[in-house]
């Protein structure tokens, strides 16, 4: 006999009838007292369905998600399958607009260590998302999202699911780590350098018309030179071969490299510091690569 393969609305987790552990994650949201699921589900592009199971997963993230909404848009009623969430919830109902900060035009309610903050499944690998990826999130897609957010660790699609119905707010604690995080982020680009390593904004493209090389043979570079190189709290091994690359690639003068690389010094010092390190992975490179026979002496101007 054929059984139709059951899985969870929300994210496509298969529930195996059979195995009894896994049965016990599920539970069936077909009936209309679950309206509030229903709502939910749909504001998330989800198509109902007459014959409908959830994931235990699924299911605690979208209580939390109405405990968020408030009790307004989502009536509750004494019947419905409240249980486990019962008491907080209540009492979040209550407090929820003098401790909350509404903030109009972002959307995420910061639930994210749950789900993918891009697709918004449940049932993946996922990992934390850096400073810097959640920041892009909020200035390209208007997304909130908490330090523990979570993607998934394989990629999983290119825009993230649309929130409208799902709107910000936060608590003060939420709105001192946002501000926070904010500055960390903007003090970050305001101090680097044309072209850095762990760049979110660059391609290899950028990387091969500045200096004639990709992103991953400069950083082998790096490496190579690196033991060598006498450290400075000016610029990372990283920059220095590159400031190197630019200078014989663009021919820009040393006061406009400076410029590029954020050199930070008086006036006078700014050309003298981008010559010196030019000067001193030139010897870097003569010792290391030249002498291990890969031949930077034969590359000229052009070639690079
Ligand atoms: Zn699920
Ligand atoms: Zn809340
Ligand atoms: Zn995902």
């Amino acid at each position: 006999m054929m059984t139709k393969l059951s899985c969870c609305t929300n994210c496509g987790r298969i529930c195996h009838t059979k195995n009894r552990a896994t049965k016990q994650s599920f539970r069936t949201i077909s009936s209309k007292k679950h309206r509030w699921l229903h709502d939910l589900l749909l504001a998330r592009g989800v198509e109902l369905e007459s014959e409908m199971i959830i994931c235990n997963q699924c299911r605690a993230v979208l209580c939390r998600e109405r405990n968020h909404r408030g009790s307004k848009h989502l009536q509750v009623t004494p019947s419905d399958d409240y249980d486990d969430e019962t008491d907080d919830s209540q009492e979040h109902f209550e407090h929820f607009d003098l401790k909350h900060i509404l903030i109009t035009n972002i959307f995420g309610n910061g639930d994210d260590d749950l789900y993918c903050s891009w697709c918004m499944k449940t049932n993946v690998t996922m990992m934390k998302l850096t400073l810097s990826e959640r920041i892009s999130l909020l200035l390209e897609h208007r997304v909130y999202t908490s330090r523990k957010a979570m993607k998934c660790s394989q990629p999983c699609c290119t825009i993230p699911h649309k929130r409208s119905q799902e709107l910000t707010k936060l608590s003060a604690e939420q709105v001192i780590d946002l501000v926070d995080d904010l500055m960390t982020e903007l003090y970050n680009i305001k101090n680097t350098p044309l072209l850095s390593e762990n760049d979110t904004i660059l391609h290899d493209e950028d990387y091969v018309s500045w200096t004639g090389w990709s992103l991953s043979q400069l950083k082998d570079m790096t490496t190579l030179v690196a033991p060598y190189m006498r450290t400075s709290t000016y610029r990372t091994p990283f920059e220095a071969v590159c400031l190197f690359w630019v200078k014989l690639k663009t021919n820009l003068s040393f006061r406009q490299i400076g410029t590029l690389f954020k050199i930070t010094t008086s006036e006078d010092n700014i050309r003298r510091r981008a010559e010196d390190t030019f000067h001193a992975v030139t010897t870097y490179l003569n010792n290391t690569i030249v002498s291990n026979n890969l031949g930077v002496a034969h590359l000229t101007r052009i070639e690079a």
